[in-house]
């Protein structure tokens, strides 16, 4: 059912309106896309059916929409300042730029040259001027990943809902990396969102909540439509973890171009919030501790029958919503060679569009009427987007809509004026049923619930 490769993807995203090469008209910028008309409907279900996930059917875990430029002091004491790099090589031959750990046998993919310069750090923040005047002293970085502020709201979550441990803050937003070889479409790229938990937990507990958190985003991405046989677990070795990690384990799905991290899990422990507390002395802190604290707040809770305060371990499941969009158009991806057709398999709470509404022929008013009232009854209901298509070729429509993924085209035609029945077109089997209009309603909410 998977897309063969790459290319395909890409030539269907273009085609149908889901994904662009971004400023393309100027030649475009490696590592940045533009979300069309289908990406966009896309994107926003896999984002909304992630926060109902976390945020409307659990009660430990509040949302958060935090500021993406940062104040350079969150990052210094978050360890991103200092160790938040990819090594940089240059090939000495072509002059072209590398990462590293990304070569096989140490040599340039460019020109096939060893001749490379030793591997330095390249921090991969973006930083941009704060105020009218630019001469380097005031500026922000756009964040690297949304976690940071999560830590900083800590409080103001704390004081203004009263939770206790274990609970979540979840926040889904854009993140930043200046990556030295953006690659493999939406995969790498150097403007992307993620879907962020982290989710506090007493010291001591974290372990077992790490596996809980596993067990849970792994069955998830399972349930938008992801194969067992394309995604497994990895246990991020000791010399791979990130700087805050104490434990990684990564969801990794089989993309066309090889087998790759979709969501990581890590334990964070106390590394985050103790890092932003101040007065770290007063803790039994096994974070990192950082020189020129400056932060004014204590990011802690308080744990009144034990009479002391306390830094919260946290689990942190960081998902990438462009790697997760990328995954599931591969999934959906099927080439129906009998039926001389693409379809996009999308499971139906994350399809670009529930229900196309066609008449039959595109400048008949009473079918054309008739359809626009369906589209508007039908899109009432708010379970996404229904699309009124007017394009007066029954069969390109059907193409067109097997190709974004829609599940249902319903079509008004002359027998629907005579008795008030329209036919609902299954994407999948392609068969057809007729129903009455007066029960369409009815049918339509059932088949999404
Ligand atoms: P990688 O090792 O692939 O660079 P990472 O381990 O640095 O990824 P994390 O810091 O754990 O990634 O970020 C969490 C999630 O954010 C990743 O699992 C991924 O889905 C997404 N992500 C990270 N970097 C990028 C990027 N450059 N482009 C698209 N998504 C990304």
């Amino acid at each position: 059912m998977t897309a063969s490769t790459m290319d395909e993807l890409v030539s269907l995203c273009k085609r149908r309106g889901f994904i662009f090469q971004s400023n393309d008209i100027y030649g475009g910028i490696k590592g940045l896309y533009d979300y069309g008309p289908m990406g966009v409907e896309l994107k926003n279900n896999l984002k909304q059916s992630w926060w109902k996930s976390m945020i409307y059917e659990r009660d430990d875990i509040e949302g958060l929409d935090a500021s993406i430029l940062t104040a350079p002091a969150v990052l210094k004491h978050s360890g991103h300042e200092d160790t938040f790099t990819d090594p940089l090589v240059d090939c000495k031959s072509c002059k072209a730029r590398w990462r590293d750990d990304q070569l096989e046998n140490n040599t340039c993919p460019n020109c096939k040259s060893t001749d490379l310069t030793e591997p330095r750090p390249f921090n991969l923040m973006f930083k941009t001027a704060i105020g009218p005047v630019d001469d380097g002293t005031s500026f922000a970085y756009l964040r690297p990943e949304t976690a940071q502020q999560i830590f900083t709201n800590f409080k103001n979550v704390i004081d203004s809902t009263n939770k206790s441990l274990p609970f979540g803050i979840a926040q889904i937003g854009k993140a930043f990396r200046n990556e030295i070889t953006p690659r493999n479409f939406i995969f790498r790229v150097r403007e992307f969102e993620q879907m962020e938990l982290e989710f506090f937990v007493d010291p001591g507990t974290d372990e077992k909540w790490h596996k809980h958190w596993v067990d849970l985003r792994y069955n998830w991405w399972i349930d938008q439509g992801i194969k067992k046989a394309n995604i497994e677990l990895y246990t991020v070795e000791k010399k791979d973890l990130s700087h805050y990690s104490k434990a990684t384990i990564d969801i990794m799905y089989k993309f066309p171009h090889g087998n790759e991290e979709l969501e990581g899990i890590a334990n964070r422990t106390d590394f985050d919030l103790g890092s932003h507390t101040k007065n770290q002395d007063e803790f039994d802190i096994t974070a990192k501790v950082m020189e020129n604290k400056k932060s004014t707040t204590k990011l802690a809770i308080h744990k009144l029958e034990e009479k002391k305060w306390i830094i919260p371990f946290v689990i942190e499941p960081s998902a990438g919503v462009d790697r997760g969009v990328l995954a599931l158009l591969n999934e959906a991806y099927f080439n129906d060679v009998q039926n001389s057709r693409i379809v996009l398999a999308l499971k139906p709470h994350l399809s670009p569009i529930k229900a196309a509404v066609i008449p039959l022929k595109r400048n008949n008013e009473e079918l054309v009427n008739l359809a626009k009232k369906i589209k508007k009854d039908l899109q009432k209901i708010g379970l996404g987007r229904v699309i009124l298509e007017n394009s007066g070729n029954i069969g390109k429509s059907y193409r067109r809509h097997d190709e974004v993924g829609t599940p249902l085209c319903i079509t008004v035609d002359f027998e629907t004026l005579e008795n008030n029945t329209v036919t609902i077109r299954d994407r999948d089997t392609m068969k057809q049923q007729r129903v009455n209009i007066d029960m369409l309603e009815s049918y339509y909410s059932k088949y999404f619930d």
